[in-house]
């Protein structure tokens, strides 16, 4: 029996084989799982390093090798999405025949938990940076020719940088560029909103990086799944300050993907007018699209503010948190400050909301 469990492990365990042709190597990696789509594989190839990761639910696949000879900085990749076989294709520097394809790394070929795989960090360019408001900036930084990633709805990444002789890492979520929606990612550039604190050890350095700078962007992780959406008809998102930063890939993919989305309602909590991300294209794209609707609410308003105010509390909820019908599928997703996620959470439940309807983007 014990003989049986193994080898019904092994055979969970993808598995990979390369081959030549003058000009190319290729490496295939046979994952033995269905619908494998390019948000699960990340590969980084620089100099003669090449790494290449595959997401398989909690599971964590690698290949990972000093490569025998040198390769260009292009590499390509094929995934026959319903065999779950994945190609990738080196492009050699020198037309000649490798005996071997390099030396292993430690982790090369295993199959781990993805939460045992350390976080692999490859350096972006910083190319831009614009004002969104008075303290929040739109900072765009570039993948590294080699790298193929893609940050999937939902999850963040990390960003590492030497402060003071110390190695300092904090978590981002990627946003699009802006939002009127149907925009189409390119695969190369990332897109962080992140407000400056005038006290914050990262921001601060962050704020310095000049234009050309290079950062350290990890691999994404969150445990968000973007099938909480595809079966939702009712999407609420409640958002405090920055905590709008996971609802604009979530709006435009439930906005432009998802088929059963009736209504989609942006509740916004942030101070003050002036702390208001992007409110200038959240109200174009409620004249644009009727699914969806904002509501700012603010907790420190002037005295002009006509609009809503307050801070997350029962009453409030009760008030813009509701289904379209009686019997209507919602999602609810909740992300700001922890107090404000934690109250929004118990305040939900609280009003009948169940866990599988709520979920809470945390650390
Ligand atoms: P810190 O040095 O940690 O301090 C931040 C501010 O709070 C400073 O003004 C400081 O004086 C004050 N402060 C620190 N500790 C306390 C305390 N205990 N009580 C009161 N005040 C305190 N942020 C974004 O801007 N955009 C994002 O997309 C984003 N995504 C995130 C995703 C995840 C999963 C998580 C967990 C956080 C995310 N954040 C995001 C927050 C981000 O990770 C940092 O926490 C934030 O940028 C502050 O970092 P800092 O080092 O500059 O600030
Ligand atoms: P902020 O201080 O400007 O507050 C925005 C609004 O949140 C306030 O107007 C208020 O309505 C509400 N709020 C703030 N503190 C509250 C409290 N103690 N109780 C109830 N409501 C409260 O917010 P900010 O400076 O933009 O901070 C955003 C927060 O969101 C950060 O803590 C950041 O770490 C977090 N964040 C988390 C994720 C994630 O976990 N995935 C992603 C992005 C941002």
């Amino acid at each position: 029996e014990k003989k049986g469990l193994a080898s019904s492990a092994q055979d969970l365990s993808p598995s990979y084989d390369w081959f030549q042709t003058d000009s190319l190597i290729t490496i295939v990696i046979y994952t033995k799982q269905k619908d494998m789509n390019a948000d699960l594989v990340i590969v980084d190839c620089q100099d003669k390093q090449l790494r290449g990761e595959i997401i398989m639910d909690d599971h964590s696949y690698l290949v990972e090798i000093d490569l025998d000879h040198a390769v260009s900085e292009d590499v390509a990749g094929n995934i026959a999405e319903r065999v779950g076989k994945i190609e990738i294709i080196l492009k050699k520097k020198d037309n000649v025949h490798w005996k071997n394809l390099g030396r292993p790394s430690e982790g090369h070929n295993t199959f781990i938990k993805r939460t045992d795989r350390g976080l692999f960090y490859r350096k972006c360019k910083l190319v831009s940076k614009t004002e969104v408001t008075h303290d929040t900036k739109l900072f765009c930084l570039m993948l590294p020719k080699g790298t193929h990633l893609r940050v999937p709805t939902g999850q963040h990444v990390y960003l590492k940088h030497i402060i003071a002789g110390t190695e300092v890492v904090k978590p981002y979520t990627p946003v699009l560029p802006f939002l009127p929606l149907d925009f189409q990612e390119d695969g190369v550039h990332i897109y962080l909103m992140i407000k400056i604190y005038s006290h914050g050890l990262f921001t601060q350095a962050l704020d310095h990086l000049q234009i050309g700078d290079y950062i350290s962007v990890s691999n994404p992780e969150g445990n968000f799944k973007k099938s909480q959406v595809q079966t939702s008809e009712d999407l609420l998102l409640l958002a405090g300050g920055t905590g709008f930063t996971p609802m604009v890939k979530l709006l435009n993919f439930a906005l432009t993907e998802v088929s059963c989305v009736r209504t989609a309602k942006l509740i916004f909590f942030n101070k003050t007018e002036d702390d208001i991300l992007w409110r200038n294209q959240l109200e174009q794209l409620a004249l644009k699209d009727e699914r969806f609707e904002v509501q700012f609410i603010l907790s420190q308003p002037s005295k002009d503010w006509v609009g809503k105010q307050g801070k997350i509390s029962p009453s409030l909820l009760s008030e813009f948190v509701k289904r379209s019908r009686r019997d209507s599928k919602v999602l609810i997703c909740i992300c700001g400050p922890a107090p404000f996620t934690e109250q929004g959470v118990q305040y939900l439940k609280d009003l009948g909301y169940s866990q599988e309807e709520i979920h809470a983007f945390t650390a």
